[in-house]
């Protein structure tokens, strides 16, 4: 059952522009079962094990911001459920009060096994990234997944009883902007929410801009094959959604490049190393970590965390950087 989160309003995270903060992304690893080519590098050098937050420090982490008017949790990584024990975790988390909101990101490969058990934890809805539904394409992109086993993922989410599934799609021209009209049909027929991701310059992989696709244009390519009705409904994200009329999916576009949305940004990310970034994309982060390690008491650690809302920048601008990132941190570092 939900119980509404009682922290209060002076212990409530505000930034120094009063934008409250009541959305955390918390990545659990940064490791990962398929190596994207906008994500990650072909060759990767993991964290080692000691460097990554120990379960129970993530579950310090989480319970310190859910103290602190925090009420939506997204897991995430690096592939969430490929770290071990991850159930541990998510069922204490799934019982935190106040948190009314446990949500998950995950590639969908791990899903057949994995969504009963969410379920019966309390997480509430998933999104799965899918760029494609061509198995070869889906392999080059992913660089090693398997198609299938995704598929399989959505069918298992689905038989589980999460409603509001939503995929992920991050539009690459020349990659998979022949697919967008398919992906739609596939979201609408499986009442399905889906979302299409302008790509973001996270880590240095060269010709970034030779693939960018906005929004704007993507609507335009859907736009002779939908009639798509803006509304305003929101998810809590950075999300804006069109509805087909007649049907159940809303068609979401995360714009970080074309409608910046950095002046109702409500949240701030934690790396699976334990960094606090009050923003994807800038470099500014404080460390949780030896805090957690030092023996930091509940209070030092709130007030980390308070400490933080001075260095959350008004935004970000990724206009001028598609091949020369200023964040030279991975997606899979930060955690999307
Ligand atoms: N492994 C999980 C997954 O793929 O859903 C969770 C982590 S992944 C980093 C979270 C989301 O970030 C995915 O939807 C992925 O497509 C997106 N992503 C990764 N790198 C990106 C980039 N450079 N630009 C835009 N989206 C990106
Ligand atoms: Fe892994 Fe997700 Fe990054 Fe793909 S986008 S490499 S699945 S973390």
């Amino acid at each position: 059952m939900t119980q509404e989160n009682t922290a209060s309003p002076a212990s409530r995270l505000i930034d120094k522009y009063g934008r409250h903060v009541n959305y955390v992304r918390l990545s659990i690893t940064d490791r990962c079962d398929f190596r994207c080519t906008y994500c990650m590098a072909e060759e990767m050098t993991f964290l080692p094990r000691e460097a990554v937050m120990s379960l129970e420090e993530s579950l310090r982490v989480a319970a310190a911001f859910v103290g602190m008017g925090v009420n939506k949790l997204r897991i995430t990584g690096g592939e969430p459920l490929v770290r071990k024990n991850v159930m541990w975790l998510i069922e204490r988390l799934g019982a935190l009060p106040g948190l009314d909101n446990l949500v998950l990101t995950t590639n969908g490969s791990q899903l057949d096994r994995f969504a009963e058990p969410l379920k019966a934890a309390g997480v509430k809805r998933i999104n799965i990234s899918l760029d494609t539904l061509r198995p070869e394409r889906f392999t080059a992109i992913t660089r090693i997944g398997d198609l299938d086993k995704v598929i399989r993922g959505i069918d298992a989410a689905q038989a589980a009883g999460f409603r509001r599934t939503k995929l992920n799609a991050v539009m690459m021209r020349g990659v998979n902007d022949d697919e967008f009209v398919n992906l739609v049909r596939f979201a609408v027929d499986r009442e399905l929410d889906i979302s299409f991701i302008e790509e973001m310059p996270l880590g240095e992989i060269h010709g970034r801009s030779n693939t960018y696709i906005s929004s704007e244009e993507t609507r335009a390519l859907l736009a002779p094959h939908f009639d798509l009705q803006a509304t305003d409904e929101s998810t809590g994200g950075p999300a804006r959604y069109w509805r087909i009329p007649g049907k159940t999916s809303r068609i979401g576009f995360i714009s970080p490049h074309s409608h910046n949305f950095c002046d109702t940004c409500n949240r701030v990310r934690v790396t699976a190393k334990g960094e606090l970034y009050p923003c994807l994309g800038q470099n500014d982060a404080l460390n949780l970590l030896p805090l957690l390690r030092d023996g930091a008491d509940e209070g030092a650690l709130r007030q980390a965390m308070m400490d933080s809302m001075g260095i959350k920048p008004f935004g970000h601008d990724f206009s001028q950087q598609m091949d020369s990132p200023q964040v030279v941190r991975f997606m899979s570092m930060t955690g999307g």
